[in-house]
């Protein structure tokens, strides 16, 4: 059976990966010249159930309404209207309701998929900076620990152990938090932070040395001019999916919701180690090896819109030389990715209306949490198809 999967992502490397362990042989075809270019080129690094909390809430509405008149919002809603921004924030808004449900499911698929990257990575021995030292999430006022809280609820039931420490088990954990004040200190030990490019390239180029890959360099425009030379398709196009989807007769509602990073060269003796999460300012740091520290946040709906944006950035270089005094910014990396984010958070993988293609796509903010999951997932129903 000839399959390509289109798209050399987190997602399409994993999807990839979990057909050539069924023994199937795979043409990976990506635009691109290397995998991991896009979205999954320099996100957060972290491999978070405990960041599971769907996005839809009127809180997060209202910052984005909030940020048409103001430049310091951590959501930023650009005012141009177009008919596919309006669908997904409607469905936006219509998934609030939904939001608890939606938070458990992703939370599940999410526990199960850290722990598939674990054997990912101890079965092919790749390098790619993980870190097993846990999530730290940190809150400044009751009300911000109250809503902690009730994640933690619904956390909890889906199986995930998140659990309040002190300032002093903080200090203990992550020393370069020493001295630091928060109203409340989560840790969720079995989650782990890791470099995603790294993971993308080291795991395609083992592939394609074991002879279970073939990567191929070209733009694909339409799936019917594609399913005339595989008998299967797997999509996993990023923010590109919704596109090819048209060309079988699929809507798929994925909007790029842009995000940027900071990646901070030889960050020095003060740099954490332990992934942290801002929930207030939904930043993320992750360590990537001694000698990167990556910063990542914001959430910009404008479209296919690539521009590294220096307000956007200035905000965490800010946030690292507050939380950080001592660590040195002069040399960083700035980077902007677009998250292919479905209105209620979940991503798609399944078959799609046309049969002979299969959905893995729409991760969002997750997208390197859950690929592992999702890939295996829709693999497994190819299988048994
Ligand atoms: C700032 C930021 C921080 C983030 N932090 C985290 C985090 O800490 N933890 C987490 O879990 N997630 C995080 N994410 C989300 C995560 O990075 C994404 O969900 C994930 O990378 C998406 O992977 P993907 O494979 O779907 O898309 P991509 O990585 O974009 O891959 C899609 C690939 O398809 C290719 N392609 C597209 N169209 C075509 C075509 N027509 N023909 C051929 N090839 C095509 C593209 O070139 C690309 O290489 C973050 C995202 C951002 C932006």
């Amino acid at each position: 059976m000839k399959i390509a999967v289109i798209g050399a992502g987190i997602t399409g490397v994993t999807t990839a990966y979990f057909l050539t362990q069924k023994g199937f042989k795979v043409d990976l075809i990506e635009s691109r010249r290397y995998p991991a270019m896009a979205t999954s080129y320099a996100n957060g690094g972290q491999l978070s159930a405990s960041n599971s909390e769907a996005w839809n809430s009127w809180n997060n509405t209202l910052y984005g309404i909030k940020s048409l008149f103001s430049n310091n919002s951590s959501v930023i809603l650009n005012p141009k209207i177009s008919l596919s921004k309006i669908n997904w924030l409607m469905n936006f808004i219509f998934a609030i309701k939904y939001k608890n449900k939606i938070t458990h499911q992703i939370c599940k698929m999410a526990i199960e998929s850290v722990i598939l990257y674990e054997k990912i990575a101890k079965k092919e021995k790749i390098k790619f900076d993980l870190y097993n030292k846990g999530i730290l999430h940190f809150y400044f006022n009751k009300k911000q620990t109250e809503h902690a809280l009730d994640i933690n609820k619904l956390y909890q039931k889906a199986g995930l152990k998140r659990i309040r420490i002190t300032h002093d088990e903080l200090y203990a954990l992550e020393s370069s938090l020493v001295g630091k004040k928060f109203d409340s200190i989560f840790f969720t030990e079995s989650d782990k932070s890791g470099d995603i490019h790294s993971f993308c390239n080291n795991l395609a180029a083992k592939l394609l040395k074991e002879n279970k890959i073939k990567l191929i360099n070209k733009e694909v425009t339409d799936l019917k001019v594609e399913l005339k030379k595989y008998d299967r398709l797997f999509l996993c196009a990023g923010v590109g999916s919704k596109n090819l989807a048209k060309s079988i007769g699929e809507f798929l509602n994925i909007y790029p919701v842009k995000g940027y990073s900071i990646t901070v060269n030889n960050p020095g003796p003060y740099a954490p180690k332990v992934s942290l999460l801002d929930d207030e300012k939904k930043i993320v740091c992750s360590r990537l090896g001694e000698k990167r520290l990556r910063i990542a946040g914001l959430a910009e709906l404008n479209g296919y819109n690539l521009d590294i944006i220096q307000k956007r950035i200035r905000p965490l270089i800010a946030w690292c030389n507050k939380m950080f005094p001592n660590i040195n910014t002069k040399d960083i990396k700035p980077w902007a990715g677009l998250r292919p984010m479905t209105p209620n958070m979940l991503p798609i993988y399944k078959r799609s209306k046309e049969n002979k293609v299969w959905l893995n796509t729409g991760h969002g903010h997750l997208g390197w949490t859950l690929s592992a999951y999702t890939a295996n997932n829709v693999v497994n129903s190819f299988t048994s198809e």
